[in-house]
């Protein structure tokens, strides 16, 4: 048990299959946090996906693989509370509260945004739904993720910093304005992780068409990583450092991915045994890009194992999501009759 038991909040989109930027930036922490005995709020994101899941037939079952996904990376829905985002639609009537203290300005300006709304303006109607009320208001549906369940730390990827602060300020805000009702999380980790897409852009996604996936098996493993470009000549590292965080950002990027994932998934010696091939500019890339995959294969070899092991079911995942829906819902509609008492609302007169 955990000797400060922390309130933990964090989930993921069912937007795809998990890849190894979800696992390390996400995932790992997830399973660490629930080891120590914190207490743990997982969820699967299904409003959130809903800003760019345009084909409904998927959508369910890509939900449940999720699900059956997070089990095979050893989250276990005994230790932690693992719900799916919509069965807690109390969460919608907490970001239509919190609606009231988010200024338009601030959203407009966050960087998520801006960025699709760029791709939408190259692409446009791609997205299914791109000028949405919904996608603008992503960032007040997060803060009500976190707040509900009275988050301290929420654990995500360096891509997420900018909404984990968002949920911040409107809690701030809301506090200063109705009274301190609502906890207010700690900013996201220092060390949280971006890691770039294979085709060298800054963030893999499971929308990018960029990723390595978690249940990649070993040829495809093989096959993406052998498509990564690497024929652009080393650059100088001019730093003597061995350390991933200085020396990947001076790599071209396609490379810096490689090492990265090297720097994740091998063991030390193999990483410095490769920078120095790096250093001394040594034709190297194809050893390099074979190795990285028999260690990607190995690590991923229990988690596919486990991701089609016969009990890890369909059935399983809903039971559990039931269960664990009766878990969390007391606990978020007591934040949401708070809110609504300090805003002046009053409580709900139907519920309890
Ligand atoms: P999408 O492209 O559909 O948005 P995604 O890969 O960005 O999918 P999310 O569901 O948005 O995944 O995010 C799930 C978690 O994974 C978040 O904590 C996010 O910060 C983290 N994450 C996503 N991509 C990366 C990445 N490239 N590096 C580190 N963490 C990441
Ligand atoms: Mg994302």
């Amino acid at each position: 048990m955990a000797a400060t038991k922390e309130i933990i909040l964090s989930g993921i989109r069912p937007t795809g299959r998990l890849h190894y930027g979800n696992y390390y930036g996400a995932i790992h922490h997830f399973i660490r946090l629930q080891e120590a005995g914190h207490c743990c709020y997982y969820f699967i994101a299904d409003y959130h996906a809903l800003t760019t899941i345009t084909e409904r037939e998927d959508f369910f079952r890509q939900t449940l693989d999720m699900l059956r996904t997070y089990v095979a990376c050893g989250l276990d829905p005994k230790k932690s509370v693992i719900y799916r985002q919509s069965d807690l639609p109390c969460t919608a009537e907490l970001t239509l509260l919190l609606g009231m203290v988010t200024n338009i300005g601030h959203l407009e300006r966050g960087t998520t945004y801006k960025d699709k709304m760029g791709k939408l303006a190259e692409t446009p109607g791609a997205e299914g739904n791109p000028l949405s009320y919904g996608l603008l208001g992503y960032p007040v549906l997060m803060a009500a993720d976190i707040l509900i369940v009275r988050a301290d730390k929420v654990p995500v990827g360096d891509d997420q910093r900018q909404h984990v602060e968002m949920a911040m300020d409107i809690a701030q805000k809301f506090n200063h304005r109705f009274g301190e009702t609502l906890k207010v999380p700690a900013p996201v980790s220092r060390e949280a992780l971006r890691l770039p897409g294979l085709d060298g852009a800054a963030k893999m996604g499971k929308s990018e068409h960029n990723a390595l996936d978690l249940l990649d098996d070993p040829d495809t493993v093989l096959r993406k990583l052998r498509g990564v470009q690497t024929t652009t000549d080393p650059l100088p590292l001019n730093v003597e450092s061995d350390d991933p965080d200085v020396v990947i950002p001076r790599m071209p990027p396609t490379v810096g991915v490689l090492y990265r994932l090297l720097n994740l998934l091998a063991p030390e010696e193999v990483y410095l045994d490769f920078l120095g091939k790096y250093r001394r500019g040594e034709k190297f890339y194809g050893m390099l890009k074979q190795t990285l995959a028999k260690y990607v294969s190995e690590f991923s070899a229990p988690i596919i194992e486990r991701f089609n092991d016969p009990a890890n079911n369909d059935e399983s995942v809903m039971d559990f999501l039931r269960e664990n829906a009766k878990k969390v819902t007391p606990v978020a509609l007591n934040t949401v009759e708070a809110c609504r008492e300090a805003m002046g609302i009053g409580h709900s007169l139907f519920r309890a």
